[in-house]
């Protein structure tokens, strides 16, 4: 099994299932009872705050918030604000965010807030301009994705966090960093993040833990009520291991930012230069810098997405289409839409995601069976003619 699809998710790192263990059966005790058992428990998660804060360089560890997940960082950084602070309705986002963004956003929208969506260009860049004019005085929250989980394309988050500030002081800033953490450095005070964003799934901690950022000069209204856990920013009791395998895996992720510019990146450019080198109908679907190190999607042009995915899987190779397949309906994906790939490539295109723990022979796999694959789809288009043209035009041009 070759996975090439680490922005769904990640293999957990057996160093962190370590960090994990002992809190399991040992010490299990709940992290807020008085008596000396559940100390260590205690102790673990403060550790675990303070090697967090300094995974994204928060200035206090009570900045720190541990949550279930990616999405749930999100809900609370977004209604927090908002509930928070009643009198603005006005929200800034992307046309390219995440669904757990894009469809809290389509809700509150029902609920009377105005919801300005900033577009991207081809590359998948986004319109800096287009967010300078449309923040206004009632501008509560500005939205933005660190880095796209489809593409793999980063936002300036410095550069957007600069215009926020000069236009309009109070209006507060979340970035969903869930496909940047563990890929690129995240520093929340150096890019002027009111709030930030994790999952730890994406970087070899289990799926079901997560964290937010609110810096101190941001208030936010829980939105889980109950006990005082959390500083009464997320009741319920802890989930501990979660919790240490989480800070286990950022220290990793932090040891391993190099390794991920240096190594995931060669041979992420090795397999997306191949591809676009031996397969006459495929495009790179962004442009090459400005990206995460370990993601490429590339548009095969005039073959369909699940049917490559299909035959991939045939060959024990798994990755991402961009469309997702809803009742029955294929669905091209709002990313690469909003970047208006041609419409003979969304439909055909794959996002390869790689780890620290994808290999050159896996690479060097898939960048022998991918031609053979998409030659036999290809075969079976009816846009033989419109085929041929792309080929010739290709040759012409000396890029095939
Ligand atoms: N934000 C982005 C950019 C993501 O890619 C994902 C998950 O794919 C999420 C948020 C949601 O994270 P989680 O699955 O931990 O809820």
């Amino acid at each position: 099994m070759i996975y090439l699809d680490n922005n769904a998710t990640t293999k957990i790192d057996e160093h962190v299932l370590e960090a994990m263990m002992p809190y399991f059966q040992e010490e299990y005790a709940n992290p807020s009872s008085i008596y000396g058992f559940s100390k260590k428990a205690s102790d673990a998660i403060k550790e675990a705050r303070g090697v967090i804060k300094d995974f994204i360089n928060a200035k206090d560890e009570k900045e720190i918030i541990f949550t279930s997940c990616g999405s749930e960082s999100a809900n609370t950084a977004i209604k927090g604000v908002l509930t928070y602070n009643k009198s603005q309705k006005h929200i800034i986002t992307t046309k390219v965010e995440h669904p757990c963004v894009l469809n809290l956003y389509q809700t509150l929208e029902k609920q009377g807030y105005k919801v300005d969506y900033i577009g991207v260009n081809s590359d998948g860049d986004l319109d800096l301009e287009e967010l300078e004019a449309k923040i206004t005085a009632d501008t509560a929250l500005v939205s933005v994705m660190w880095a796209n989980n489809e593409t793999g394309v980063i936002f300036p988050i410095k550069k957007i966090s600069e215009i926020i500030k000069s236009k309009n002081k109070e209006t507060k800033f979340f970035v969903d960093a869930v496909q940047a953490a563990g890929k690129i450095p995240i520093d929340v005070q150096e890019n002027g993040i009111d709030l930030l964003g994790i999952s730890g799934h994406k970087f070899h901690a289990p799926k079901g833990i997560g964290a937010l950022y609110v810096n101190s000069k941001t208030l936010i209204t829980p939105l889980i009520v109950g006990g005082h856990q959390e500083r009464g920013k997320r009741a319920g009791t802890e989930n501990v291991p979660y919790i240490a395998g989480l800070a286990k895996a950022a220290e990793l992720a932090q040891d391993g930012l190099k390794y991920e510019a240096t190594e995931v990146k060669r041979l992420r450019d090795k397999l997306e230069s191949n591809l676009l080198k031996n397969i006459y109908n495929s495009r790179l679907n962004t442009g090459v810098s400005n990206r995460v190190p370990n993601t490429t999607n590339i548009g095969f042009e005039y073959v369909e997405g699940e049917l490559i995915l299909l035959h991939m899987s045939d060959l024990g190779i798994c990755a991402s289409s961009g469309s997702a397949c809803t009742s029955g309906s294929l669905e091209p994906s709002h990313v690469l839409r909003a970047m208006n790939v041609p419409f003979t490539a969304i439909h055909g295109s794959i996002r390869f995601s790689l780890s620290k723990y994808t290999t050159e022979k896996e690479i060097d796999y898939v960048t022998e069976k991918m031609p053979e694959i998409i030659q036999k789809i290809t075969a079976i288009s009816p846009y033989q003619d419109e085929l041929a043209e792309l080929k010739k035009h290709k040759i012409a041009n000396g890029r095939y």
